[in-house]
């Protein structure tokens, strides 16, 4: 790997510490930062334990910097030269050869002009950083749910920190709350307390980092709150996302244990802010499931609400049609025909509504039943004949010779075809409408073609979303709740078939139901 002319790495020999004093590079040693010295001529004269560590080896005095380079050797020897000329110092992404068999080592780090030469100082090993980083995005990335982020998060807090627990911490209507707990902080988990100076009060005033080195002794709040605490240094950092504070994410080390270093305190403030954001997401998410769980209730709640009433306006709607309490005139009874052709779309509507917010809540059971599927074609039809007789279209059935029996569930079946003849029928001003019957050795398929308005193609994957319609001009002209065919496709899902549809813009559409002939109503 080493281009020629420059020289290998002397193994087994220490950087003498000269010029520098013994307890001096004691002290250099125990940095988390790497510090290297080079001579004008880019020989090293000093790595501290650090350089060592990421060369995987001990560099000999006088080694050639170049050589423990991996590549753009000669464009990093340029920027040294230069820094020793202009007194300026830049920051270098250095990829170092690897010790015997290992991979190369990516470093970044500051240079800077000292005395004579330069010193080199690095923050952190590249690398690690990067792992830490892609794994908490990975871990994080995993979960959706609240409780399963916060959990993650404390799991991740305590390993990449060198912690022995970690916890989130929120505040819930002007106290303080453990929401989340891992490790040493675990016996913390779901207490409240006072937020009055309290740690995570002066994390989110502040806005900053904060820390206390014995946190058993410091009568903080918390520790007040649940005194089997034995924490000792503790550390805070804010979850701050989109403009908002969501809480913080702490990490705790035992009684008596070495306090938190720089680069641990990095890690944390690293991990709050990617941690912030997943959290964020996760409370976004929450929102919107229970925002949805409400509609779906107060919907479900409305439907049942207003079909009582329904029922019976239609119940002595039809005692005044079929004119039982006394005779009324031609006009009247046109009067009372249009108020039940009213309470039935009314009836229609809100049996959509209560058949959404059951399939939404998984509450619909198949209650599978031997019939004939002309039955069910002729019973389907008998609902829709007077939409066809009044807007003077046809409706023709084209069944096979033979009758077909099947098993599957009837209402569901009759809700699907119901559902699709009357949207035919909606969308139809000329021509008609036409059902044909066909089977397979295992299938039925029951097609309902259409002479209506059709379906542009880039309309056609919409259509079996929620509340999707295709024209909203034209279907406040033909009404509807824009769930009907949401509703046949999660239904014929559940009697094991599918549905599809073929439709031409201003020719016709045909949508096609095919069934199991048995089907036992298991999924
Ligand atoms: P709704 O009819 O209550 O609006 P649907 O889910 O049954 O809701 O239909 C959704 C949309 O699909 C309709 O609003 C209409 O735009 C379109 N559509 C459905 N069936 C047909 C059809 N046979 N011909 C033309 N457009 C249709």
């Amino acid at each position: 790997m080493n281009a020629v002319g420059r020289e290998t790495p002397t193994r087994g020999l220490s950087v003498p510490v000269q010029p520098i004093e013994r307890d001096a590079a004691h002290l250099l040693d125990a940095l988390e930062a790497g510090v290297l010295i080079l001579s004008r001529d880019l020989r090293i004269e000093y790595a501290n334990a650090r350089w060592a560590r990421w060369l995987e080896l001990a560099v000999g005095p006088g080694t050639s910097f170049a050589s423990l380079l991996h590549e753009n050797v000669a464009f990093v020897q340029d920027e040294l030269r230069a820094a020793l000329a202009d007194g300026e110092a830049r920051t270098l992404h250095l990829n170092l050869l690897g010790g015997r068999d290992s991979a190369p080592r990516r470093v970044s780090c500051c240079v800077r002009v000292a005395g004579d030469g330069l010193v080199l100082e690095a923050h952190a090993d590249a690398d690690d950083e990067r792992v830490a980083l892609h794994d908490t995005a990975r871990r994080l990335a995993e979960v959706t749910d609240m409780a399963e982020v916060l959990r993650t998060l404390c799991d991740i807090a305590t390993n990449q920190c060198g912690a022995s627990g970690a916890a989130v911490l929120r505040v819930v209507d002007h106290q303080g709350e453990v929401v989340a707990a891992a490790g040493d902080l675990l016996p913390a988990q779901g207490r409240c307390f006072d937020l009055d100076g309290s740690l995570l009060e002066k994390a989110i005033t502040e806005q900053v980092i904060v820390s206390e080195s014995q946190f058993r002794d410091s009568g903080r709040p918390l520790m007040r709150a649940v005194p089997q605490l034995a924490l000792g240094p503790v550390i805070l950092a804010p979850l701050h996302a989109h403009g908002e504070t969501l809480g913080v994410l702490a990490v705790a080390r035992g009684v008596g244990a070495k306090p938190f270093r720089a680069r641990e305190i990095d890690r944390l403030r690293m991990l709050a802010d990617h941690a912030a954001l997943a959290v964020h997401k996760s409370m976004l998410l929450m929102q919107a499931q229970s925002a949805d769980r409400a509609k779906g209730r107060f919907l479900a709640t409305m439907s049942h609400e207003l079909r009582t009433p329904l029922t019976a306006l239609a119940g002595y709607n039809e005692l005044l049609c079929d004119q039982v309490i006394g005779p009324v005139s031609d006009p009247q009874l046109d009067i009372l025909e249009r108020m039940r052709s009213v309470t039935m779309h009314l009836s229609a509507m809100i049996e959509e509504i209560l058949s959404f917010t059951n399939l939404e809540e998984g509450r619909e059971l198949v209650r599978p039943s031997e019939f004939l599927v002309a039955d069910l074609v002729r019973a389907s039809i008998a609902v829709v004949q007077p939409m066809a007789d009044q807007k003077k279209l046809s409706l023709d059935v084209v069944l096979p010779k033979s009758p077909i029996r099947i098993t599957s569930d009837i209402d569901k079946s009759r809700q699907i075809l119901v559902n699709l003849l009357g949207n035919a029928l909606k969308f139809t001003d000329t021509g008609g409408v036409r059902v044909v019957v066909s089977k397979t050795a295992s299938d039925i398929r029951i097609d309902v073609t259409d002479t209506g308005i059709g379906i542009a193609e880039e309309e056609l994957t919409r259509l079996f979303r929620p509340f999707a319609q295709v024209d909203a001009g034209l279907t406040r002209r033909h009404g509807g709740t824009g769930l009907g065919l949401y509703i046949s496709r999660r239904l014929v899902t559940l009697l094991g078939g599918h549905i599809q549809v073929n439709s031409k813009q201003g020719v016709g559409s045909t949508f096609s139901v095919v069934l199991p002939l048995a089907w036992d109503g298991r999924n």
